[in-house]
């Protein structure tokens, strides 16, 4: 069994993209942050965005509307920052409070600055194969890890655990895209599929995005699969100063034993996501200096 180092290819990433911007004379890169109220987990990855831009050169602009804030104030702050020449990318951090529409907000958003690629006109671009838009972050740190750690999936049966607009559904069209590193056979599973095991037994590469701690155990892992666990649970611990530990969905004792290759919760996905968000900011640089 092979770990996939999710922090040490991030940090290759960070290390080209820093390089890059250095390159930039005048304007560097510039994401707005926007985090409505204080979400425990909201806060952490927006603190590690912003610290990972600095890292970059990548200038971040943190913005923090109370919890009270109305979704009229939330579209009235995004216009403002689509119409301001000086922000490339704008990214607000998901989950939004309850009395806010997270599709409304994502879809205000100008697609030119959609480094999250949640927009209705990103997500039909990676549908249509159409690389001038962006790909949201997780799904597509998912691919660059794949790819970089030298897992092909051509031909492969690829098994996705869940069909989020966040994850699910964007890396099984990204899986199956008809590209050399994709052509996937791709099935998708959730909440109603029946059987859930007898599918996921069948998986060369199983995909857990479920937001469920540990729930694919061995039973369901076929001997020599891949697989990529995008989970990110808080599970109360209390031998820990802070009260909880980070796991994903898959049950790492049992599971990786049967891998060939398998991402570790912390320090798999979780780190891609952020790289791969400066990745679009830079793209987002470009797209407004074109
Ligand atoms: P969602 O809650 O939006 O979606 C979960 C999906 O899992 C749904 O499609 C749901 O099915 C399915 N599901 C839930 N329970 C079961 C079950 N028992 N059997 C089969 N399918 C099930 O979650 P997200 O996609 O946003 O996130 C998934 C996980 O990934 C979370 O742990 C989240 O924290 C993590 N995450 C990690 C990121 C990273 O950077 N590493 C980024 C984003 C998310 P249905 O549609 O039927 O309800």
């Amino acid at each position: 069994m092979e770990l996939i180092d999710g922090n040490n290819t991030a940090a290759q990433i960070v290390a080209e993209l820093k390089a890059e911007v250095a390159t930039i004379s005048g304007r560097k890169p510039c994401l707005a942050l926007v985090r409505v109220g204080d979400d425990p987990a909201s806060v952490s990855y927006v603190k590690k965005k912003d610290q990972t831009a600095a890292e970059i050169g990548i200038t971040s602009r943190v913005i923090l509307p109370p919890v009270s804030t109305t979704q009229a104030e939330l579209l009235a702050l995004i216009d403002q920052l689509n119409a301001d020449l000086s922000v490339d990318g704008i990214l607000v951090q998901s989950p939004l409070p309850k009395h806010i529409d997270e599709l409304t907000v994502f879809r205000r958003v100008s697609p030119q600055k959609d480094v999250d690629g949640f927009h209705t006109l990103n997500l039909g671009k990676v549908a249509q194969e159409d690389d001038s838009g962006f790909v949201a972050c997780t799904p597509a740190g998912i691919m660059e890890l794949i790819v970089r750690s030298g897992v092909k999936l051509s031909g492969k049966h690829v098994v996705v655990l869940g069909r989020s607009l966040i994850v699910g559904k964007p890396i099984a069209l990204l899986a199956m895209q008809r590209k050399p590193f994709a052509n996937a056979t791709v099935t998708v599973c959730h909440s109603q599929t029946a059987d859930l095991p007898s599918i996921t037994r069948q998986a060369d590469v199983l995909i857990a995005a479920i937001g469920k701690p540990e729930f694919v155990t061995a039973d369901m892992v076929k001997p020599g699969a891949v697989v990529i666990d995008v989970g990110i649970n808080r599970v109360p611990d209390a031998t820990k100063k802070t009260g909880y530990r980070l796991t994903g969905d898959v049950h790492f004792p049992s599971v990786a034993p049967l891998c060939t290759k398998i991402t570790p919760v912390p320090g798999g996905v979780g780190p891609m996501t952020v790289a791969m968000l400066m990745k679009n900011t830079l793209k987002a640089w470009r797209l407004a200096h074109a």
